[in-house]
């Protein structure tokens, strides 16, 4: 069963930290000339107006991206939030109003070069459909299906490179564990691939089988990036976000807890962010 919609969320902190982080990540590799594949295992619709039912019901990005916007020239010293605000405004259609927000596929479209592969994965028909709507360039492959194992059997690519984003929506308990073993799994085909796993933090913890699992199956080099809103058991819901990078780039840390100095007491008062290496070297 998919009940899940990101239109519900969209634009909210959780997109903020998983967004920044993503880009962090990519900016570092475009550095780079050598192709890379991207694979996005669930994509959801890839742009979203703020102004649908759906975002106006719960309103999230108006503590997400909306007081980040609206403080964007205040932000325009700090590299990784001012270039993530200039891309946010690229995408609007004229005027001050911030109007849309652009979701994954819309993130990593937007600098894939002639050389570079992405594929969009959403097993949503309607979320699909939506998908299949948006203007992307012709290297960017839209799925209707499983991305978990679409990654798996697109390994290895034809490039010298990968990139995975892996951001479910854990309306199932078993994703954390589904997710854990197609990271294990993509890892043994794909040993220097980068692989970002979004997770949320909520009271139950089940992110902790997540990483328990990752750690347990012998991964190296995993860092762990969380952005909390309040302390866990204070609110019910979410209270945070969680993201682990595989093979990290060198410098996303410093870049990311930059960029997250700035953004935090714009998305809270209580907001606290902060990162580790969940395994080493
Ligand atoms: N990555 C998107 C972004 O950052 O804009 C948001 C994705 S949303 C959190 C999760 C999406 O995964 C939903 O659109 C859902 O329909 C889709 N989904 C759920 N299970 C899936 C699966 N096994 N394979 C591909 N997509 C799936």
């Amino acid at each position: 069963m998919l009940s899940y919609q990101h239109a519900y969320h969209a634009g909210n902190f959780a997109d903020v930290h998983k967004h920044l982080a993503l880009n962090a990540v990519v900016d570092h590799l475009l550095r780079k000339p050598s192709p890379i594949t991207f694979v996005d295992t669930h994509s959801g619709r890839g742009v979203y107006p703020l102004d649908a039912p759906e975002t106006q019901r719960l309103g999230e990005y108006r503590h997400g991206v909306l007081p980040l916007w609206q403080a964007r020239e205040r932000l325009a010293d700090e590299p990784l939030l001012s270039a993530w605000l200039e891309d946010i405004d690229a995408l609007q259609q004229g005027g001050s109003r911030l109007e849309r927000y652009p979701g994954s596929p819309w993130w990593l479209a937007r600098r894939l070069r002639g050389s570079d592969r992405l594929r969009l994965f959403e097993l949503h028909p309607g979320e699909h459909d939506h998908l299949s709507q948006q203007a992307l360039p012709a290297n960017a492959l839209r799925i209707h299906g499983d991305g978990l194992a679409g990654l798996i059997q697109a390994l290895p690519v034809p490039t010298p490179r990968l990139c995975v984003l892996i951001d479910p929506s854990y309306e199932r308990k078993e994703e954390y564990s589904e997710v854990a073993e197609c990271v294990l799994a993509a890892m043994r085909k794909a040993r220097h691939g980068v692989v970002l796993v979004w997770y949320p933090l909520l009271p139950a913890g089940r992110h902790h089988v997540l990483l328990e699992r990752l750690r347990e199956g012998g991964l190296r080099k995993v860092w762990r990036s969380e952005l909390t809103l309040h302390a866990p058991g204070e609110e019910r819901g979410m209270y945070g976000s969680g993201m682990l990078v595989a093979n990290p780039p060198w410098g996303i840390d410093e870049r990311l807890a930059a960029a997250m100095a700035r953004a935090t007491p714009l998305l809270g008062e209580a907001c606290r962010y902060s990162a580790d290496w969940w395994v080493g070297e």
